[in-house]
């Protein structure tokens, strides 16, 4: 037997081996899907599949790249280069260039990001003299984009008396012409945006029997991973393309299904069976990636969902810790408690900052922690957010860069054209914008033609627009001779961008100037690697393709030792020894705005599923009492999806019945009049008492430093550091950091268990662990 197949289990080893024909594998998280799927492309080749005939289609472009290394790694790096592999919206890209003539689209056509779609929105909003209070650009993108993932066109719309009721009953009546706009601004800047990359993809293999049969003929083997998250519109794109030969290979886990709201559909994978004749269905059940306490918290938690399908996971691991719940004040101390525990398990244990993720539900919620991790110098990384390349700095550059492959692209023309300022007026912009839409020309086009087409401009504006136009084509003939990064650097010092940035000094400037010379970085790095693959000069355009499709994930920085930082979304198939969970609280997980629904609770349990099944050795649930959103301090109460794990799973760190007195702790809708306290007493676990961690008192680190007096009598150390908390009394007034001021009632326990309850003049009375609690005597 080949080697590498030795290395999987008996069930893995069975679709891995079956070459022809539709089959789909259903299993749960850590069975090794993503390996099976592996492992067949590497047997598939040794079979005499050629690797030109086999396309892959994965979640990130990450995943694909590991994937083909693994390959690499079996057959030869020579064999593997030629396999198609990546993301679905990559894949087609590169497809949709090669075929854009037909769908009247130049090859070089821009891929619009959110940014790029939501500015257009807003300006065809504005255009058109709509209430963006009404109409939000944001939401009405989301509108756009469900209607594409379903292959709803601007024409299916109108024929859809339903659809524009529904729009017209959400006050919108004017969607569908937003929509046609929309469509039709994208294509006169020669621009796709994300869902076009595949609404486009399935107009051309419907529209072309030609073009579809060629693609059908290449990808004779195809085989898609997290196939529970696809959409419709890439549903139809595997259909389509899989339809004559029929080797399809899907793998995936309804349980893991988390995108529904972007439209993925979990029939997609309960539906595969009709789809196809003679499907082969595999199942795997042995996890290899977690400890038996994880792996049966985990079904214990998905057993809750009533739509699912019937799968067994079990693992031969070692049992290993439970998994441990923390609470705390507020999000700050969250924050400190998970930087404090990293750091302690680091230090004890020896391992690397990369063997830990915390994973939130909403990108908002990694403030406070990397406020905690800097603290305590511990490196980490953020993916998603703010990514790299949204920056505004970096759009401008890449703005410039993308005129000069595309003229045409509006989004781009409007960022540049007076920036750095050149004296062009938002009035003269909106000269051209009409002149544009009436002519049916771009933007570019008309300010090619000043001379002919008569804009009532002065002969100072007119000559600013013709040295714009001229500047961009003198780029255009640098990028005929020259590579992408010597262009882009001449570019930031012939625009003006860079002494525009060296204006501001300030660290923030700075950073910018710094930013800039990473994009240039990571222009050579792009081009030194296309000239490694195929000698090739190293195209400007195939490095925008890559910037525009590139996900915070697969950004590779070299220097990768760092705690990872993520929301659950992002964390999908990917595995870390230690993984904390944190803002485990009622309307934040499960989110306020997923909750109307028993589909929607549904969808937020299968979430927490997934994150759970990303730690292999240790998990950490943890919750505050009391977080900031949205700028206020709002109270909070413990996720239902804490009490949903089977007790014996669960090490609780700290005591469920302290701090409660004012606020349930039980989602009082759901329980309707039941006893809390009872409810409350069942924990914490029978036989092993609550144990207590002080995170606020770091170990083996830093001593606590205190402020010297400064000599000649400088101000006093601040008394929350000087003054013992027991010697807080009833009677006196304190000063809170976020409660303000109060009076204490009263005071009770010792130890690290002493309590104050104190009366604030706008919170209201609220008791507070001195331990943690920030007050100064006054
Ligand atoms: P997810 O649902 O989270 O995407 P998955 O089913 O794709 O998980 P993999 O990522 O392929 O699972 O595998 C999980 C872990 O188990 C990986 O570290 C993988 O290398 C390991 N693994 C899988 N199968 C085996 C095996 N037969 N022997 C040893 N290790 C294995
Ligand atoms: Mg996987």
């Amino acid at each position: 037997m080949l080697k590498y197949i030795s290395q999987l289990n008996d069930a893995q080893q069975a679709p891995t081996l079956q070459k022809d024909g539709p089959m789909i594998v259903i299993a749960g998280a850590g069975s090794g899907k993503t390996r099976v799927l592996t492992m067949r492309i590497a047997y598939l080749m040794s079979q005499g599949v050629d690797s030109f005939n086999i396309l892959a289609l994965t979640f990130t472009n990450k995943a694909a790249r590991e994937m083909k290394h693994r390959i690499a790694s079996i057959v030869g790096n020579s064999e593997a280069k030629n396999l198609w592999m990546g993301t679905f919206h990559s894949i087609f890209a590169k497809i949709l260039r090669f075929e854009a003539d037909k769908l009247g689209f130049p090859s070089n056509f821009t891929i619009y990001d959110t940014q790029d779609s939501v500015r257009l929105i807003s300006s065809i909003i504005k255009e058109m003299q709509l209430d963006k209070d009404i109409y939000k650009p944001k939401q009405v993108l989301g509108r756009i984009s469900s209607y594409k993932n379903s292959l709803i066109t601007v024409k299916a719309y109108y024929n859809n008396p339903e659809l524009q009721e529904a729009d017209a009953m959400s006050k919108k009546p004017r969607m569908g012409e937003i929509y046609e706009q929309y469509v039709l601004r994208c294509f006169k800047a020669g621009a796709m945006d994300f869902d076009d990359l595949l609404l486009r993809t399935n107009e051309l293999l419907n529209m072309y029997p030609e073009v579809l049969a060629k693609y059908q003929d290449r990808f004779r083997y195809i085989l898609v991973d997290e196939y529970q998250d696809t959409n419709h519109s890439q549903y139809l794109i595997v259909r389509a393309l899989s339809d004559k030969f029929q080797n399809i290979c899907v793998v995936g886990d309804d349980a893991q299904s988390i995108y529904a709201f972007r439209g993925a559909n979990i029939n997609n994978i309960l539906n595969f069976q009709k789809d196809y004749d003679n499907v082969q269905m595999y199942r795997l059940e042995q996890n290899y990636r977690s400890t038996k306490n994880i792996v049966e918290a985990a079904n214990s938690i998905i057993d809750k969902n009533k739509v699912k399908l019937d799968k067994v996971v079990w693992t031969a691991n070692d049992d290993g810790p439970r998994i441990k719940v923390h609470r705390s004040l507020t999000d700050a101390e969250e924050g400190r408690f998970v930087a404090s525990t990293i750091f302690e398990e680091k230090m004890q244990k020896q391992l690397g900052n990369n063997k830990f993720a915390i994973l939130y539900r909403t990108n908002a919620q990694s403030r406070a922690m990397e406020d905690a991790l800097r603290k305590r110098d511990i490196p980490y990384r953020i993916y998603g957010g703010l990514s790299f390349y949204q920056r505004k700095e970096i759009k401008d550059v890449l703005a410039y860069l993308r005129m000069v492959i595309n003229p045409k692209d509006e989004e781009a023309l409007v960022r540049i054209i007076n920036f750095p300022a050149r004296g062009i007026g938002d009035t003269t912009i909106e000269k051209i914008t009409v002149a544009a839409n009436h002519y049916g020309r771009s933007m570019f086009e008309v300010m090619e033609n000043l001379d002919r087409i008569d804009l009532k401009l002065n002969s100072g504006t007119k000559n600013k627009l013709q040295d714009f136009v001229t500047m961009i084509k003198s780029f255009q003939v640098i990028n005929e001779s020259q590579d992408a990064f010597y262009l882009a650097d001449h570019i930031t010092k012939k625009t003006g961008l860079i002494q525009e940035l060296k204006k501001d000094a300030t660290p923030e400037g700075i950073a910018r100037i710094e930013n800039i010379e990473e994009l240039l970085n990571g222009i050579r790095d792009f081009i030194e690697g296309q000239r490694e693959v195929d000698g090739a000069r190293g195209a400007l355009s195939e490095f925008l393709e890559d910037v525009a499709l590139a996900t915070d994930l697969d950004k590779d920085t070299g220097d990768d030792d760092r705690v990872a930082l993520m929301t659950i979304h992002l964390a999908k198939g990917l595995e870390f020894p230690y993984v904390f969970i944190v803002g485990m609280e009622e309307d934040l997980f499960p989110s306020a705005m997923s909750m109307n629904t028993r589909s929607e609770l549904e969808e937020e349990r299968r979430l927490f599923y997934v994150a759970l099944t990303r730690a292999e050795h240790q998990a950490y649930l943890t919750y505050a009492q009391s977080r900031y959103r949205w700028g206020k301090l709002v109270d909070s109460e413990p996720s239902r999806f804490i009490e949903e794990i089977t007790e014996s799973f669960i090490e609780y760190l700290t005591p469920t019945e302290t701090n409660y007195r004012y606020k349930p702790m039980i989602n009082t809708d759901i329980f309707g009049d039941v006893d809390k306290s009872k409810l409350r007493q069942t924990k914490p676990v029978a036989g092993t008492p609550p144990k207590w961690v002080t995170d606020n008192e770091p170990k083996h680190d830093m001593p606590i430093r205190r402020l010297k007096p400064m000599a000649g009598g400088g101000p006093a150390p601040s008394s929350t550091a000087a003054m013992p908390d027991s010697k807080l009394q009833p009677g006196n007034v304190v000063m809170h950091e976020r409660f303000g001021k109060g009076k204490v009632l009263n005071i009770e326990g010792a130890g690290p268990d002493r309590k104050a309850e104190i009366h604030f003049e706008v919170g209201g009375i609220k008791k507070l662990l001195l331990r943690f609690a920030k007050l100064d005597v006054i």
